[in-house]
């Protein structure tokens, strides 16, 4: 399937998850529904099962069931692109779904950042679930985890090879984690104590236990050092794929550990215990007290503080080529939508206001126009659009002058995407592809004689489609980018 698209502020879109479920009067016409259930028909049987259960006719209408579809056999294709590219993420569905899981998200999130020629745009509706996960600082080690794994994923071989083992006559070990002997394949299992794989083999007439990473590893690389460790790339120890493995000395395999934050220290602590300790410390409570309190020495208190111990997933966050942003259709979602959406680490913060179904004041402190808030952070682009498809409501087109001169006043970015279905027609006409639209949003209907275009808040918008409506305001179209993180190059 193309990931061409024709939308004016991205070149491609990345869609590794299907299916939604609507949350507010923008969702209402949700151009993925019809979409969805055309290509569930689709005679590629790998694009009908993408798109497989996701909507169902209604007594309303189609709708979306609420099943996600997951497609990890999706998630490498930005990284196949080589030319940088603005990438929409998940233009069919809404990443922070609550029906997809924290990993897969985490996934998503290690191919941006193992694909930094991209600009990657992310919009979402869920902006709380957006605001929890991308805030918790255990998430930036769940990225790192998902970035060891994919690319131990894009490293393994599909096909098995088999290498004797050094040392053990009668026995080989695969690249697929397996081992064999001269009857056959070795059945393994879990030590409890450590959770490692463990198989049973014969030498000298002794039985002997060993673990199946070393003899993975022994047969496959002759890298053996004295005293080197068996380090697991993506943090599952029962993964004993040969990609997955590799010598390393004890504190490579630690450094490991805490990238993928499942240890951090001489003690166990989570990231969230980690990180309050360090806010503790800047409001000025003793180390003895945050000793005390989290059941650990005063020593250990100052390693985290001075980042010795704990000192993060070593990734750059928020990742620099990701632009989040929330979708606001009219002024209540967006006091609700753009407050979460500052308080979420973010390079780039962006708005949709498409379709537009009210006017939207955007107030000077979002803008980064408020000289007492400065600092804080702020809004980098305002993207801004009417609706298209059936049943498409029209757009007051003071609506989008209004945030146009709000943005341009403030320094912010702004691309104004379409008009949608109406355009602004100064004729007074009684035909019915005519409608009054007021400024509050009400729609009108079509006008008759002696009232209309003397409303002062009244605007006559003509249905004439998408194409023809075009996208031009006051006489040129608008194609601002954030200036920070135009394209990588
Ligand atoms: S959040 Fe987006 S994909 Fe989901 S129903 Fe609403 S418009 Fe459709």
């Amino acid at each position: 399937m193309s990931d061409k698209t024709g939308i004016s502020w991205s070149d491609a879109t990345w869609n590794p998850i299907i299916g939604c479920t609507k949350v507010s009067p923008g969702c209402d016409h949700c151009y993925p529904i019809p979409l969805s259930r055309i290509r569930e028909k689709n005679p590629n049987p790998k694009v009908a099962a993408a798109f497989a259960g996701v909507v169902e006719q209604t007594e309303s209408g189609l709708d979306w069931t609420g099943r996600v579809n997951l497609l990890p056999e999706r998630l490498d294709q930005p990284l196949r692109w080589r030319k940088p590219r603005r990438v929409f993420v998940n233009s069919l569905a809404d990443l922070f779904h609550e029906a997809v899981p924290d990993q897969f998200i985490a996934k998503v999130f290690a191919v941006m950042a193992l694909a930094p020629q991209h600009s990657f745009q992310v919009l979402s509706k869920r902006h709380a679930r957006m605001r929890s996960l991308l805030a918790n600082p255990e998430f930036p080690h769940a990225v790192a985890r998902a970035m060891d794994a994919v690319q131990v994923d894009l490293e393994h071989d599909p096909a098995e090879l088999w290498k004797p083992i050094p040392g053990l006559e009668g026995y080989e070990a695969s690249s697929h984690g397996r081992v064999r002997g001269e009857t056959g394949l070795l059945a393994t299992c879990i030590n409890p104590r450590s959770g490692r794989e463990t198989v049973t083999l014969w030498n000298r007439g002794e039985p002997k236990t060993l673990t199946v990473h070393r003899l993975v590893l022994t047969a496959h690389s002759a890298d053996d050092q004295p005293g080197a460790e068996v380090c697991h790339r993506n943090g599952d120890k029962r993964d004993n794929r040969l990609a997955n493995l590799r010598w390393g000395t004890r504190s490579e395999n630690q450094r490991e550990k805490v990238r993928h934050g499942s240890r951090g220290g001489p003690q166990k602590l989570t990231p969230a215990e980690v990180e309050e300790i360090r806010a503790a410390r800047r409001t000025g409570l003793t180390q003895q007290a945050l000793a005390d309190r989290f059941g650990i020495s005063r020593s250990l208190v100052s390693l985290i503080e001075s980042g010795r111990v704990w000192s993060g997933p070593d990734i750059p966050w928020p990742l620099p080529n990701v632009w989040i942003g929330v979708s606001c259709e009219n002024q209540q979602w967006a006091d609700i939508r753009i407050p979460a959406l500052l308080e979420t680490p973010a390079a780039v913060r962006w708005i949709s206001a498409e379709p537009l179904l009210g006017p939207i004041i955007l107030r000077d402190d979002w803008l980064g126009a408020d000289p007492y808030r400065r600092d804080e952070p702020s809004l980098n682009w305002v993207v801004a659009g009417g609706e298209s498809g059936p049943g498409a409501r029209p757009m007051h087109p003071k609506w989008v002058k209004d945030l146009r001169d709000q943005c341009q006043q403030a320094g912010v970015a702004y691309h104004f995407k379409q008009w949608g279905e109406w355009r602004p027609q100064p004729r007074y006409s009684t035909d019915d592809r005519h409608h009054l639209v007021m400024l509050n949003g009400m729609d009108r209907g079509t006008p008759w004689p002696g009232w209309g275009l003397d409303q002062p808040e009244a605007e006559v918008m003509e249905r004439v489609g998408k194409k023809r409506a075009g996208r031009e305001l006051d006489g040129r179209t608008w194609d601002e980018f954030p200036q920070e993180v135009a394209v990588h190059g």
